[in-house]
């Protein structure tokens, strides 16, 4: 009997997707660039103290093709919803995006006509975070569960899209 005989099937394939998506979540590299207060915790996070370097996220990059990680620490206004998509554009895939605090996420206190009600009418998100603002501990929580997203996820592009865009548009009537 070949080995591949005693192997379970997909094992093979599944080694893959494992090894590489281990990869990917440990090398996360931040874009640069925060929108409000909670950017401050942001900027706290990855200094010394809470030192996101020991998840592999050594640098926030200045240019967005090389970050694959999307940082949304910060209410979104109306004015500067276009540039984030256009940030979030110029990133390469794969590349994931983090909604940090209540503002980021819904519009939070600011329930007017100059705040984005939700990053996520500008950008798929595959991570809230709620808070205000979350406290650096918090966004180190929602990294790891974000590092635990992406090490389950499926390979190819394609199918990665259509699941992210499930999730932005929410479970079909
Ligand atoms: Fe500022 Fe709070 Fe909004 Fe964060 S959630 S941007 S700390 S008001």
């Amino acid at each position: 009997m070949g080995v591949e005989e005693k192997l379970p099937s997909g094992i093979i394939l599944a080694s893959v997707e494992g090894l590489v998506n281990w990869t990917r979540k440990a090398s996360l590299w931040p874009a640069t660039f925060g929108l409000a207060c909670c950017a401050i915790e942001m900027m706290a996070t990855g200094a010394a103290r809470y030192d996101t370097g020991r998840f592999g996220m050594e640098v926030f990059r200045a240019s967005p093709r090389q970050a694959d990680l999307m940082i949304v620490a910060g209410r979104v206004s109306q004015k500067m919803a276009p540039v984030v998509r256009q940030i979030y554009d110029q990133m390469a895939e794969p590349k994931w995006v983090l909604s940090m605090g209540v503002c980021a996420s819904s519009g939070g206190m600011f329930n007017n006509y100059a705040i984005v009600q939700g990053v996520d009418h500008v950008v798929p998100v595959d991570m809230y975070l709620p808070g205000c603002p979350p406290r650096p501990e918090m966004l180190l929580d929602a990294i790891l569960k974000l590092h635990d997203k992406i090490q389950h996820e499926p390979l190819g592009e394609e199918r990665r899209l259509e699941l992210k865009e499930k999730e932005r548009t929410g479970p079909e009537p």
